[in-house]
């Protein structure tokens, strides 16, 4: 998130490199990044979290449950500031509120982002979204939400059936139908735009994602997008 005061990164699941890459790609730069705060420890979301953190000399914010539990392939990660799931950071005008999700990992969280009446909310990587998830998201101005999977996708797929129990179950993933229904009970006049998170390119299809969020906003005009995994996402100008 770039504000007139932070710049903040969620997550680091790519390599350095990659992720330079696709900042040049949206006109973005890294050498002025405030800090990255971590959801979780799983690989896709820390990469090149040790990496960032070295060159860039930022620090990395995170719970001590997920500083515990990050690979030994990401290194060290020097300047750790650890908060509590349901803690506030501040930062030059930003406000970081963090909430804890239900996914299998050390200590994970989602975050709502707000700067300047502006409210941002995230969560990926969630088994379930239970009321306190929803009341913590409740009047967002922009929301990026997990929808992984297709259940019957999902039973067709590739994945051996302990997988497919482990994305299924309350620790593990979203589904389009459960994205459906925390979405529909976001929906306002001022939520602006949707990014469609996390998405599974085993089992799930991006227009089924986008017909039901679809369907979820009926008869609400907010802009929907799918964040693919091989490309980024242009950037968002979202107001109050
Ligand atoms: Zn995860
Ligand atoms: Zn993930």
């Amino acid at each position: 998130m770039v504000t007139r005061g932070a710049k903040v990164l969620i997550d680091c699941g790519f390599s350095f490199k990659q992720l330079q890459h696709r900042a040049d790609r949206v006109g973005e730069r890294l050498d002025d990044l405030d800090a990255v705060f971590v959801t979780h420890e799983h690989g896709d979301h820390v990469k090149g979290l040790g990496v960032l953190a070295r060159k860039l000399k930022i620090p990395a914010f995170m719970t001590t449950g997920t500083f515990a539990r990050l690979p030994g392939s990401i290194a060290e990660v020097p300047n750790v500031e650890y908060f509590a799931a349901g803690d506030s950071v501040h930062l030059d005008g930003l406000t970081v509120n963090t909430f804890s999700v239900s996914h299998d990992a050390g200590d994970p969280v989602g975050f709502c982002l707000g700067y300047d009446g502006v409210k941002l909310g995230i969560a990926a990587d969630l088994g379930h979204a239970p009321n306190l998830v929803r009341l913590r998201l409740l009047d967002s101005h922009a929301l990026v939400l997990e929808s992984n999977y297709c259940p019957d996708l999902l039973r067709c797929g590739p994945y051996p059936p302990q997988v497919q129990q482990r994305i299924r179950g309350r620790f593990g993933h979203l589904s389009n139908a459960d994205m459906s229904v925390l979405l529909s009970s976001l929906a306002h006049d001022s939520l602006r735009l949707v990014v469609l998170s996390h998405i599974s390119a085993e089992n799930n299809d991006p227009a089924l994602v986008v017909e039901t969020a679809r369907r979820a906003m009926h008869p609400r005009r907010v802009e929907l997008v799918v964040a693919e995994q091989h490309q980024p996402t242009r950037l968002f100008e979202v107001l109050p």
